[in-house]
């Protein structure tokens, strides 16, 4: 299976190579912020003219197509940006490609082009605020035989922190090829992604016709319709302590605002302190990755079929009590890793509708109970006598719906939820009213 994939590198920069990763990274923002006030700048002057009754095609252009903005870029840059030799050539044009999408995206947000929330214009990137970030397209992009150090453009042959075996293995055998690079800060730590073209050979599902439904949680990270819960390990939480003593250091140091909001240059200290903190934020995103990486991963790699609840993470978010435990899941990222993984692995994810009663139906009978409060930590059903783990009962109807999905394919498949792409391979979605599937479940019961 052909796909795009990336592979991140830690990377082990000497002090005169971490200075041209920031160099190059400064370049790309230049050019960005430079480009974006040439843009403005066209864009007033054709509202000007305009109030003088210009006819259109007399106006000033205002060019901001990547090609047009980087041949204005290479006609100023002698003047600008004297010093424009230090980098890459690819540097300037990095920030200039986010440019020309970020316009690109605010004009087809305007004209109704575009789903998702409403994008605005584009802002200048101030130094403070901006992740430091490069991509390289052309020239020297490769990894070195020793498997520790890759070479960029420019920059030259820099160490990683681990080995790029898994990567190398792909470009020795011929089944990847490397379309570009992109070197970011994270975390005060350097890295450098590679987007390659890979064609993966995955094995398949051990059990491709086993359904495992999913609850995810915040009691319990998930729980399986086996019965298996995985805990939650609150990386965020458990940092709580550390995070909240660093920033009451910071704020003792001298920072960037002066007490009355004015701004002055912060102390030495300050910055000490502000990349401990970043560090530690940075930690608990690495614990929570690897952790939901190797959840995922096992669940696609034992099951065919995998089955979660379409949640609505962000409006969970908006609950201030909380947003912050939802957020130290990232139950959004859960479905999102799920989505591709079973796609590569040939099996199959199936999201139930966000109104699908998975708490509130028995997985015994179907019956369906109208008011289930959140402090019931066990399901006993009334018309069955089930008594049953809430979680786990939960779970076992998830498990339950991928058969019903698999029984009218053709239905579902017509009401797909409209944010689904099929284009996913293993995703499908119910979409279902939230009467009908009281009704549908009803009807079962009786059946049964
Ligand atoms: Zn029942």
């Amino acid at each position: 299976m052909k796909v795009v994939q990336a592979y991140r590198y830690a990377l082990d920069p000497t002090p005169a190579q971490a200075a041209a990763l920031a160099s190059h990274c400064g370049a790309a923002r230049f050019a960005f912020n430079w480009g974006l006030a040439r843009v403005r700048a066209a864009l007033d002057q054709r509202e000007a003219e305009k109030t003088y009754g210009m006819p259109e095609e007399l106006l000033t252009e205002a060019p901001w197509s990547l090609y047009g903005l980087r041949r204005t870029w290479n006609a100023a840059k002698g003047a600008v940006a004297p010093w424009w030799a230090d980098n890459s050539k690819e540097a300037y044009s990095s920030g200039l490609d986010g440019l020309a999408r970020a316009l690109k995206n605010w004009s087809a947000s305007r004209r109704g082009e575009r789903k998702g929330k409403p994008v605005g214009f584009p802002r200048f990137k101030a130094k403070h605020r901006t992740t430091l970030s490069c991509r390289f397209t052309t020239g020297v992009i490769r990894i070195e035989a020793d498997r520790r150090h890759v070479t960029l453009p420019r920059l030259g042959t820099i160490k990683t922190c681990e080995s790029t075996r898994k990567l190398a293995r792909h470009l020795e055998r011929g089944t990847g090829r490397i379309l570009s690079a992109t070197i970011r800060n994270e975390g005060g730590r350097w890295f450098v992604a590679f987007t390659c073209q890979i064609d993966r050979a995955d094995r398949a599902p051990a059990r491709p016709d086993a359904v495992v439904g999913v609850d995810l949680g915040v009691r319990a990270l998930a729980v399986l319709s086996t019965g298996e819960v995985i805990d939650n390990p609150n990386h965020h939480r458990a940092a709580l302590r550390r995070l909240r003593r660093l920033n009451k250091r910071l704020a003792r140091r001298v920072g960037p605002r002066t007490p009355d909001g004015g701004r002055r240059q912060p102390s030495a200290c300050w910055h000490t302190t502000k990349a401990a903190l970043v560090r530690a934020h940075a930690r608990v995103a690495a614990q929570r990755r690897d952790g939901l990486h190797q959840l995922t991963s096992r669940l696609v790699a034992a099951y065919g079929t995998v089955v979660v609840e379409d949640l609505h993470v962000s409006g969970m978010l908006a609950n201030r009590k909380l947003a912050r435990a939802i957020a130290d899941v990232g139950m959004a990222e859960i479905r999102r890793q799920l989505a591709y993984k079973t796609a590569w692995r040939g099996g199959r994810l199936v999201v139930a509708d966000r109104w699908f009663p998975s708490s509130k139906t028995c997985s015994g009978c179907g019956a369906v109970k109208a008011k289930l409060a959140l402090s019931e930590r066990t399901y006993s059903c009334a018309a069955c006598g089930l008594v049953l783990d809430r979680d786990v009962n939960a779970a076992r109807n998830l498990a339950a719906l991928a058969a019903d999905v698999a029984q009218s394919c053709g239905e579902t498949r017509n009401a797909r939820g409209a944010g689904v792409r099929p284009a996913e391979g293993g995703l499908s979605a119910v979409k279902r009213e939230p009467r009908e599937t009281g009704e549908r479940r009803g009807r079962k019961a009786t059946a049964a």
